[in-house]
C-alpha cells in the first residue's frame, strides 16, 4: 500500500517538481510484495520504506543516465554497493533522480533531460548537483533519497530545499558503482526531512567495502544512539571566513541566530580562522576537473551508452560520440582538466593544487585539535532563479565556496534547515572530525 501511495503522490507532485528521470514502478511493486510476504522484524525495521536514488548510482536493470545523453540508454548489469545495502535493508528504490550532468553543476540545470524545480518556489533552482534527490524529499514525494557530494552536491541542495543532507567522511560509504566524477572527492550520502532519519539512513549505507580501494576499514557506530538533545559543553568553532563578504545578509542573520541557539543549548561558540579556505574554489576546479577528464575517458561509444550514427571511421566514433553525447559544462571540465594535467602545465596547476589542498586540510586539523565541530552557512545565497546563473560559470562555481574545503579535506559535512531568508530556506552547515558523524548528528538533533 505504501509503495502504491508513494507512486500516486509522486505522479501528482512531479507535474510541479520534475525530480525523477526514471520511475521503476513494476520492479518496486514486485519488491514490495516480496517484502510483505516476508514480514517486518527487528532486523529489517526500515522494510518497505521508499527511497529515491540519484541517477549516477548504478542500478542493475534500471536505467542509469548520470543525466547525460551519452548514458541515456545505459542499463547496468550490476548494482552499486550502496544498492546492495538498500536492498539488504528491504528499502524500496522507487526511481532515479535528476541531477546535473555527471554531477557537474550547482543547479541541476545541466541535466540532459529536465529542469527540476525547487520544492518551495518553482521559479527557483533546487540546487545541485543532487537537485532531484533534495527536491523529491522536500516536496514529500519520498522520505529519503541518496545523492553524491564532490564539492557540495548534497549539502547545497539540502540547504536550498530546507532539508537534512549529509556528506559522510571520505571512505565511510563505498563508491563502488558511483559513476566517478572526481574520485578523491566523491562520497554518497542521504537526504531526509529529519536528523534522526538521516542517521538511520547513513547506518544503512555505511561500511567497509573491498570493492572500493579507498573504502575505510573503520567501524560504523549507531549514529542515532547519541541523539539525546544534550550538547552542554560542546565546543563549536565559527570560521570568520564563512561570515565574510559575499554572504547574503539574510543568510548571515539566520546563522547568527543559529549561533545563539547553540549557546542557549549550553555549547560554546567561538570565532576561528581557516585562512587557506579562500583558495578552495580554485584548487577544487583544478583537481576535480583533472580527475574528471581522466574518469570520463571511458565514455567512448564503444563499450556502452550512446554512439554517434554519423561516423566514417574509428576516430569519428570517439570524436562524434563525445561531441554529441556530452553537454557544454562537461566539455568545459574535460578541457580544463586535460590542460591542467598536460606536460608543461602539470607542475603549475595540478601539482600546485595538491599542495594547497594539504594546507587547506591542515587549517581544519588545527581547529579540530581544539573544537568538536565547525559551523557556518552551507551556501552564500538562498536558491537562485532558474536560468539566472547558468550562463555564468564563475558565479555558479563560487556558490560552492563554503562546501568545497570539506571535500578537499575528506571531512564529513551536513546541512540542516536554519530558518528562512526572502521566503526561502537557509542551510546551516555542520562540519565534523574525520569519522565523527555522530557528534554532528548529536548537535543537529539538539538544534532541530
Ligand atoms: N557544484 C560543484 C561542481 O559543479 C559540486 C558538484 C558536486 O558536488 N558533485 O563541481
Amino acid at each position: 500500500d505504501l509503495t502504491n501511495e508513494t507512486y500516486a503522490r509522486i505522479k501528482e507532485t512531479e507535474k510541479d517538481i520534475d525530480a525523477f528521470i526514471t520511475l521503476n514502478e513494476e520492479k518496486a511493486m514486485d519488491l514490495a510484495k516480496a517484502i510483505d510476504a516476508k514480514g517486518i522484524t527487528e532486523e529489517n525495521a526500515m522494510a518497505g520504506i521508499p527511497i529515491g536514488i540519484k541517477d549516477n548510482i548504478v542500478t542493475k536493470g534500471i536505467l542509469t543516465t548520470a543525466a547525460s545523453k551519452i548514458l541515456s540508454n545505459f542499463e547496468p548489469i550490476y548494482d552499486a554497493t550502496v544498492m546492495e545495502k538498500v536492498y539488504g535493508a528491504d528499502l524500496i528504490p522507487v526511481g532515479k533522480l535528476n541531477m546535473d550532468e555527471f554531477a557537474m553543476g550547482g543547479s541541476s540545470e545541466t541535466s540532459y533531460f529536465k529542469k527540476t524545480k525547487n520544492a518551495w518556489d518553482q521559479t527557483k533552482v533546487p540546487g545541485g548537483s543532487s537537485g532531484g534527490s533534495a527536491a523529491a524529499v522536500a516536496a514529500g514525494e519520498i522520505p529519503v533519497s541518496l545523492g553524491s557530494d564532490t564539492g557540495g552536491s548534497i549539502r547545497q541542495p539540502a540547504a536550498f530545499n530546507g532539508i537534512v543532507g549529509l556528506k559522510p567522511t571520505y571512505g565511510r560509504v563505498s563508491r563502488f558503482g558511483l559513476i566517478a566524477f572526481a574520485s578523491s572527492l566523491d562520497q554518497i550520502g542521504p537526504f531526509t526531512r529529519t536528523v534522526k532519519d538521516n542517521a538511520l539512513a547513513l547506518n544503512a549505507i555505511s561500511g567497509y567495502d573491498p570493492k572500493d580501494g579507498t573504502s575505510a576499514g573503520v567501524s560504523v557506530p549507531d549514529f542515532a544512539a547519541g541523539l539525546t538533545g544534550d550538547i552542554k559543553g560542546m565546543k563549536i568553532a565559527l570560521p570568520k571566513e564563512y561570515m565574510a563578504e559575499g554572504i547574503e545578509p539574510g543568510v548571515k542573520a539566520a546563522i547568527v541566530k543559529a549561533v545563539e541557539t547553540f549557546k542557549a543549548l549550553g555549547a560554546t561558540v567561538e570565532e576561528v580562522s581557516l585562512p587557506y579556505s579562500k583558495y578552495g574554489v580554485e584548487v577544487y576546479y583544478i583537481i576535480a576537473s583533472s580527475e574528471a577528464s581522466s574518469n570520463l575517458q571511458r565514455f567512448d561509444g564503444i563499450r556502452y551508452g550512446y554512439r554517434s550514427e554519423d561516423v566514417q571511421n574509428l576516430e569519428d566514433v570517439y570524436v562524434n560520440t563525445r561531441t554529441e553525447g556530452f553537454g557544454d559544462e562537461v566539455k568545459r571540465r574535460i578541457m580544463l582538466g586535460t590542460f591542467s594535467l598536460s606536460a608543461g602545465y602539470y607542475d603549475a596547476y595540478f601539482k600546485k593544487a595538491g599542495q594547497v589542498r594539504t594546507l587547506i586540510k591542515r587549517d581544519f586539523d588545527k581547529i579540530f585539535a581544539e573544537y568538536d565541530l565547525i559551523i557556518g552557512p552551507t551556501a552564500p545565497t538562498v536558491a537562485f532563479g532558474i536560468g539566472e546563473n547558468i550562463n555564468d560559470p564563475i558565479t555558479m562555481y563560487l556558490n560552492d565556496i563554503l562546501t568545497i574545503p570539506v571535500n578537499l579535506a575528506g571531512l564529513p559535512g551536513m546541512s540542516i534547515p536554519a530558518g528562512f531568508s526572502e521566503g526561502l530556506p537557509v542551510g546551516l552547515q555542520i562540519i565534523g572530525k574525520h569519522f565523527d558523524e555522530s557528534t554532528m548528528y548529536k548537535a543537529a538533533y539538539a538544534f532541530e
